[in-house]
């Protein structure tokens, strides 16, 4: 299969509880190859440009809150099935369910604060990329 590229976020939370190192560990240790990555804060506007796709949904404004309430580290991974792979190293979006081993379970707080963010389909995994990279940082 050909290898794929995928968007992933540390979220604040993640980031403000000294959670990085082990988080980039974990990415390492799955086999994701790092081709880019930053850290950063998003300003509020720049998380409801990045979560538009969730803009009617309740939990919106508390989201864009929190995704630009301190830094971030953004990476671009690439690996065979990234996108999915990436997810399944998550776990599922709420900490109580997600799998043993996984991030979301070990490390998340709740169905908010969970550490992390992966794209859910090739047309986002290239939007995401894009909204974050120029193309230079992709090659
Ligand atoms: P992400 O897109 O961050 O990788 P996801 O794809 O697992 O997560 P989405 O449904 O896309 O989940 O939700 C985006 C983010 O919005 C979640 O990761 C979480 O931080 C937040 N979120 C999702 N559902 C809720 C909810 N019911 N209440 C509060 N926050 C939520
Ligand atoms: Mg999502």
């Amino acid at each position: 299969m050909a290898k794929e590229r995928t968007l992933a976020i540390i979220k604040p939370d993640a980031v403000g509880r000294g959670l990085t190192g082990e988080i980039l560990k974990r990415i390492h240790e799955a086999g994701f190859q790092v081709i880019a990555t930053k850290s950063m804060r998003l300003s509020k506007a720049e998380a409801e440009g990045f979560y538009a796709v969730h803009r009617q949904r309740p939990f919106f404004a508390d989201l864009t809150d929190f995704m630009s309430s301190g830094k971030v580290v953004v990476l671009a991974l690439e690996a065979e099935n990234a996108i999915a792979k990436w997810r399944d190293t998550m776990g599922a979006t709420d900490p109580a369910q997600a799998a043993p081993g996984t991030i979301r379970k070990e490390f998340g707080v709740n169905i908010q604060n969970n550490c992390t963010h992966g794209s859910d389909a090739p047309d986002t995994a290239a939007f995401e990329l894009s909204f974050f990279f120029p193309s230079h940082d992709l090659l």
